[in-house]
Formats: C-alpha cells, structure tokens, sequence
C-alpha cells in the first residue's frame, strides 16, 4: 500500500487575512485520498524550494487576476484585482516543484500562472480581447452549477483521469490562456475556442480553467482529475 501523499496547496489573501481558501480544495483533495497542507504566502520566497521539496504534490488554486507585467504588458482596464506577492510566491513555488518533477494540478487562476511560468501569456480580459467568445463568468447562486461546454481532447492525460468529449462545466474567469507555454499542449476547449486545459508532456502538470471542486461532489466524473492527481503524487 502506497502513503497518503502531502499536497501542498498555496492559499491566498482575503478579508484581512494571510490565509484564506474554500473548503472546497481542501474536501476534494480529501475525497481523493491525499493529505492537505495549506501553504500562506507569509513564507518568503527563500522557503518555496524547502515547501517543494515537502510536498508530494503541488495544488495551485483559483484567485485574483494574475498581473500582466508578468507577460510583458500593462493592465488593462478591466483588470483591476491583483497581488504581486501571491504572483511571485506561486511563480517561484511553481519553478522550485517543476525543478525536482513534483506533479502539479493548477485551477482557474492557477491554469493560467503555471501556463505564465513556463513562457506563456494570457488575454487580460475576455470580453475585450476575444469578441466572439461566449459566456465564462457566471452567477449561479452554486458554483456546481455547469455553465458551458468543455471538450476535452483524446488521448491527452485528462482525458484519462475524467474521460474525453464533451462535458459541461462551470465557469468563473474573465482571463484565458493566450499563447500555451512551450513543453504544454492543450487538452480542453471550450466551443468558441477559449482554452480550458492545458498539460506538459509527462502529464505530470495539469491545468484546468473551470473549478472541478466545486462539481465533484454532484458530478462524480470530475473527481477523476483530482484521483489521477493524487495518486500520481504518492507514487512520486
Ligand atoms: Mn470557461
């Protein structure tokens, strides 16, 4: 029998606290068999190889914008909520965990920061940039509500952990993945193109742009994601 893995998971800033996160990371991580560790950017970014080195596995959650001067631009004027230290913490935790091959799953915000940190770029705003793209901020009073559609492609390591084809998700971002980082291909798509998967060669990095967290407990099929993830973990 194989260890319960650690799986490190930054939190973030909020209502005057260094640490905040919904239960709902925390439950599904739980649910697939792994042991939580939340990881407050009050740490310096001199701890981030020791917190990888820890961890079995590295989550990346959702969050606020991430700021574009990370990808060579200047806000625009819809992006209006960022935290540069929360960027610089994640980038460097990012580097130090790909460094030593520790699997990665990355959510909404973190899709995006793992796609920035490999070379990547992202549209700053959806609506502005991308004028034939659908809907991908909904306000549904549950976040396990689906909003769109996602096709995840064949053969990619997430259509193995939650099956391939279409399959409706929620969807609660005003920023997508621009250019895909180089050693990452896409895995999900929504109709209009946006992208909503992303992974690296060996599958161990894994980004989504939806909020599996919040469907698995009525939706059983996204567990998957996080089972694969987990259990890629503990056999690292
Ligand atoms: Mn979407």
């Amino acid at each position: 029998m194989t260890m319960k893995p650690i799986i490190g998971m930054t939190a973030c800033r909020g209502e005057g606290k260094v640490f905040k996160t919904n239960d709902t990371y925390v439950e599904a991580i739980l649910r697939a068999g792994g042991i939580p560790v939340l990881l407050p950017i009050a740490q310096g970014l001199e701890d981030c190889a020791r917190l990888a080195a820890m961890a079995d596995g590295v989550l990346i959650p959702g969050g606020v914008d991430m700021a574009p001067q990370h990808f060579g631009e200047e806000p625009a004027k819809e992006v209006t909520c960022i935290d540069h230290q929360l960027d610089d913490f994640e980038l460097e935790l990012i580097r130090q965990a790909a460094a030593l091959g520790k699997p990665m799953l990355a959510i909404c915000r973190g899709h995006q920061v793992v796609n920035v940190a490999f070379g990547g770029t992202l549209y700053q705003d959806i609506p502005g940039q991308c004028p034939q793209a659908g809907g991908h901020y909904q306000a549904t009073d549950s976040r396990a509500e689906p909003y769109h559609t996602v096709e995840v492609l064949p053969g990619t390591f997430l259509a193995a952990a939650m099956g391939e084809g279409a399959v409706l998700t929620n969807s609660y971002h005003h920023q997508a993945i621009r250019e895909v980082a180089p050693g990452f291909t896409v895995s999900a798509r929504a109709k209009d193109g946006i992208i909503e998967g992303i992974e690296n060669a060996d599958g161990s990095i894994v980004g989504v742009q939806w909020h599996p967290e919040c469907m698995e407990e009525r939706y059983p099929r996204f567990r998957g994601i996080f089972r694969a993830f987990v259990e890629r973990a503990a056999a690292k």
